[in-house]
């Protein structure tokens, strides 16, 4: 019989105590931080009247952010979800379509996929890579298409699979090379939802050039921010185009003449947002550092203890380890809740992972596959303080 010791929360806390200065409790999940020209760029904003939908930052910000990921283009708009639903689109997803998401996913990455009309198609983790499971997910597919005219259809539902949205969570990369493999098997477009993996590399590639499209975000609590925000990256220089033209309500180039020529959006990024957000990049690399430096001194705070462990990045992947993660070795809904309350009573805000999709009230009839270590993980994940600062003296 096994007598495996159970996770204890007050070990846990005095082994967040161990790497977290407690004097300066509360200490948030993720916080931004603005130690950079940020000042500088935004007060040029105001100074020259260029707060809007023109001036030079947008511009800066696009080129840098391609140079830093490696993508021939990036494409700044208002929000992640935003970014995410014109990828989509431009990957040709269209009304009654299905795409296949992941089942642990924050809510926008399915959204995304209901704003083009389609249906989201939940797919089940990885334990390895808390991403999609590109072995298991083949085998459903397997089972459950039927080609018609030479593309695979949902044979229960009778629509189309058209795309996969592979989700890089807390920032670790999605094993990749498979789920290509079974991307061209199945001729399925790859999108990936890299909102949180800016700074993550699969087997030395940025992430976010893998899809046709990709999509970041820069909200508050992602690694860089520009207050809201978000960018399309590809590396297909058409659908760049395509991007810019339908996120500026695709109006045609002319000195004075309105001239739209299809139903555009208002999604460009302000100005004053990007100005934000060059003041940001200058700093990733930073950031980056102390949060790997954070990261490795949480393993090590946490390798003694039994019943938990810290999760470490996928062996082909360098993670921006953007949000830090404990898994508990067992699924104990009642013990991850005692973690999560002891931990924020004193002062260290801490949280479970995202309630699964196929539970949300407008998604419980979506289609999905076993989802058994979605849901095993749904149960094990706490996320712990992740802020870059706190690895800045480390
Ligand atoms: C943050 C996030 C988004 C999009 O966020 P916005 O708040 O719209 O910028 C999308 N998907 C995931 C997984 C995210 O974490």
């Amino acid at each position: 019989m096994s007598t495996e010791k159970n996770a204890d929360p007050l070990e846990i806390v005095a082994a967040l105590e161990k790497v977290l200065d407690r004097e300066k409790t509360p200490i948030p999940l993720h916080e931004p931080r603005f130690a950079g020209n940020e000042w500088n760029y935004v007060r040029d904003c105001l100074d020259t009247n260029f707060v809007s939908s023109v001036g030079k930052y947008v511009d800066e910000f696009e080129e840098k952010l391609a140079e830093f990921t490696g993508v021939r283009r990036a494409v700044a708009v208002v929000n992640g979800t935003a970014a995410l639903y014109l990828c989509l689109k431009l990957a040709g997803v269209t009304s009654g379509d299905e795409v296949l998401v992941p089942a642990l996913t924050f809510v926008a990455t399915s959204n995304a996929v209901c704003y083009c009309g389609a249906v989201p198609h939940f797919v089940d983790s990885d334990l390895a890579t808390l991403g999609i499971d590109p072995k298991k997910l083949e085998t459903y597919l397997a089972k459950i298409t039927e080609w018609k005219d030479g593309f695979p259809c949902n044979q229960a539902t009778g629509r189309p699979i058209r795309a996969v949205v592979a989700m890089h969570t807390f920032g670790h990369p999605v094993d990749l090379d498979p789920l290509l493999e079974v991307c061209r098997k199945y001729r399925l477009e790859l999108i990936e939802d890299a909102a949180e993996s800016l700074g993550s590399y699969y087997k030395n590639i940025h992430t976010g050039n893998f899809g046709k499209l990709a999509s970041l975000s820069f909200n508050g609590n992602k690694i860089v921010t520009t207050g809201g925000g978000g960018a399309i990256l590809t590396n297909d220089e058409e659908l760049a185009r395509q991007a810019k033209h339908i996120s500026t309500t695709a109006r045609m180039t002319h000195q004075w003449d309105f001239i739209h020529d299809c139903v555009g959006y208002n999604f460009r990024m302000p100005n004053i947002n990007a100005a934000l957000g060059c003041a940001q990049l200058e700093q990733l690399n930073g950031f980056l550092k102390s949060k790997r430096a954070l990261a490795e001194k949480y393993r090590q705070a946490f390798a003694p203890l039994s019943g938990i462990a810290f999760f470490r990045e996928p062996s082909y992947a360098k993670s921006n380890y953007w949000l830090n993660t404990l898994i508990l070795d067992k699924g104990d809904t009642e013990m991850r809740d005692s973690i999560i309350s002891e931990t924020n009573r004193r002062g260290m805000l801490t949280r479970p992972a995202w309630v699964l999709m196929n539970r949300l009230p407008m998604f419980q009839s979506c289609p999905h596959m076993d989802l058994s270590a979605a849901e095993d993980l749904e149960q094990r994940i706490i996320n712990i303080p992740s802020s870059a600062r706190l690895g800045e003296e480390l």
